[in-house]
């Protein structure tokens, strides 16, 4: 997607070898045309396939998550990230290992707006090592529903999450795919 290319370009502040930081719109700051743009695109990569909800992960997925689910008319849940759970007996449970922040976290999906038999689009962000989306395809996978695709914002190629999702059978769709950000520049895959 060159506009969301153009954006990371301009506005990317390339962190580490590892890390970019989109806080101007997408992680803190939000470009609302922008998010629309996306959401448009990922509707139209899912175009073939049925989708009757969109998962993400709170709070940078929820974005373009939410322009995705208006896009495709279903509703947007989103996993909740917890520290420590008590009452678990009414919800999906699955520990992620969050990459930026380097430890791990629950998220939660209360049973109620998941329910088996549902075709589920995850969204996220960022994909890096795939932590969070195979926690969000768990927590699908435990409410008997099914991941029909996975959509990724931006997606850093030079990192495995991409090959570990496609080994294990799922559909990728990235928007903008990153060979590398060695030397503080930000270099495209395609
Ligand atoms: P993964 O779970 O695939 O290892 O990492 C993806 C998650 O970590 C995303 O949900 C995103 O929030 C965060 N993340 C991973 N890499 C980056 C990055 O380079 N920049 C930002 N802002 N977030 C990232």
């Amino acid at each position: 997607m060159q506009k969301l290319k153009d954006k990371i370009r301009q506005e990317g502040i390339v962190l580490s070898d590892q890390v970019l930081k989109v806080d101007s719109f997408l992680n803190h700051r939000i470009d609302p045309a922008l998010m629309k743009e996306i959401g448009q695109a990922f509707a139209r990569r899912f175009s073939g396939v049925r989708v009757d909800l969109v998962l993400t992960l709170e709070s940078s997925g929820i974005a373009p998550a939410l322009m995705t689910a208006l896009e495709l008319q279903v509703p947007l849940v989103f996993a909740r990230k917890q520290k420590s759970l008590t009452m678990k007996d009414d919800l999906y449970v699955e520990t992620v290992y969050s990459f930026t922040k380097q430890q791990e976290s629950q998220v939660a999906v209360s049973r109620r707006f998941l329910e088996s038999g549902t075709n589920v689009l995850i969204i996220d962000d960022f994909l890096a090592h795939g932590e969070a989306a195979f926690g969000m395809a768990r927590i699908v996978e435990a409410a008997g529903a099914r991941t029909v695709g996975i959509g990724i914002v931006i997606e850093k190629s030079f990192q495995n999450g991409y090959a570990k999702l496609a080994e294990a059978g799922y559909r990728v769709e990235s928007l903008a795919r990153i060979a590398s950000l060695e030397n503080g520049d930000v270099r495209f895959a395609d």
